[in-house]
This record gives C-alpha cells, sequence and structure tokens, in this order.
C-alpha cells in the first residue's frame, strides 16, 4: 500500500536491533485517517471470505483493528495481557514472547467472545518473527473457530515471521513489507 510505504519512508525511524519506530502515526499518536485508508485495502483483500470477528492483541492492535472494523461491520476482540493464570477455565490463554520487550506474556480472551462458529480476521500493526500470531492463532484454534487471513500494518521481510504463518496455509495481507533497513543510513526498503 503505496500511502503506508510513503508514510513509513517520511516519518519512521530505523532503531538498532531491527526495530522500526512509527510511534508519531501507528502506535503512539494514531492517524485515524491512515487506518481508516487502510481497513478499506483489507476489506477490498479480504472481500471473498466471511469474516464474523476480528481478533487483535493489546495495546497498540486495538485502535488499527477498531477503525478497520468499519469496514467490516463485525465486532473486535482484543487478547489481554494478564498478571492471573487461567484457574476457573473461562479463558482461553496463550503465551506470547514479545518482539520488543523480550518478555514472555500470559494473554487471554473470554470463552464468551470466540465460538467455533466464528471465521476470524487477525490484525495487528507489526510482524517479525510471528510470536504475537502464533499465540493469536493458538487461542483461535483452542476456541475450535476459523482463521480466515491474518491483516498485518507492517511486515519486516527481513525476519522469519511472515514465511512461518504462511507456511501453516493462512493468508497474510501486509500493507508494507519492509525488505531491508539500516539504521546507520536511515534506509528503508519495501517489497514490491
Ligand atoms: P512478533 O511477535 O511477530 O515477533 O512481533 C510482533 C509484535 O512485536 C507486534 O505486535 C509489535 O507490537 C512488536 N514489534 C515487532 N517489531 C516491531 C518494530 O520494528 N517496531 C515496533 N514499533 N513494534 C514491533
Amino acid at each position: 500500500m503505496k500511502l503506508l510505504e510513503e508514510r513509513i519512508r517520511k516519518d519512521g525511524t530505523v532503531k538498532a536491533g531491527n526495530v522500526l519506530k512509527v510511534d508519531s502515526f501507528l502506535n503512539h499518536q494514531m492517524d485515524i485517517d491512515l487506518f481508516n485508508e487502510m481497513g478499506k485495502e483489507w476489506a477490498r483483500l479480504f472481500a471473498d471470505r466471511k469474516i464474523t470477528k476480528i481478533l487483535t492483541v493489546e495495546a497498540s492492535g486495538i485502535g488499527i483493528a477498531c477503525v478497520a472494523a468499519q469496514h467490516f461491520h463485525v465486532p473486535v476482540v482484543f487478547a489481554k495481557k494478564s498478571q492471573s493464570v487461567n484457574i476457573d477455565g473461562e479463558v482461553y490463554s496463550t503465551k506470547i514472547e514479545s518482539f520488543t520487550h523480550k518478555r514472555v506474556y500470559d494473554v487471554i480472551v473470554s470463552k464468551k467472545f470466540l465460538h467455533p462458529e466464528d471465521h476470524i480476521l487477525i490484525i495487528d500493526d507489526f510482524l517479525a518473527n510471528g510470536c504475537a500470531l502464533e499465540g493469536l492463532i493458538d487461542i483461535v484454534n483452542k476456541a475450535g473457530a476459523s482463521v480466515e487471513g491474518v491483516g498485518i500494518a507492517v511486515e519486516k521481510g527481513f525476519q522469519k515471521g511472515g514465511d512461518l504463518i504462511r507456511s501453516k496455509g493462512i493468508r497474510v495481507e501486509s500493507l508494507a513489507i519492509v525488505e531491508s533497513m539500516d539504521d546507520k543510513t536511515g534506509e528503508i526498503t519495501f517489497r514490491s
């Protein structure tokens, strides 16, 4: 998606450790007009799929997923980072290792909000090594629901997550795929 690539070039900064900082428009301050165009694009790309719910993970997936949902007219459920373990069996839970914070979180979704008849579109801001997506897919599988596809804002194509998730036969639509980035020069190249 040209609009997103141009914005990353203009306002994104490359940090050491393969981190792309996009907090002026994507995951701290949020450009809602841009989110709206992203939502429109996912709706076009997934027009052939029956979607009943969007699933994301807190915190930075929520804003993007909510704006996108206005083009799908379905509810958004977000996986919550949890301190407490699942003692009463009322939640689906899984573990996600955070790429940016280098720690493992337990995340949960209430069993009330995911059902076997659900067709899920997973949305997130970044795809790096694929841990967040693997966790969300695990939750959908535990609910017996089906993953119709994954919508990602920025995929870092030089990390393993994209290949990992696509090798499971899951359709991943990333709106910008960074082929390479250099923290010394700030140069970013996109996959065409
Ligand atoms: P993964 O689980 O695929 O390794 O990483 C995905 C998660 O890590 C995303 O939800 C995102 O919050 C965070 N993340 C991964 N890479 C980056 C990055 O380069 N920049 C930012 N801002 N977040 C990232």
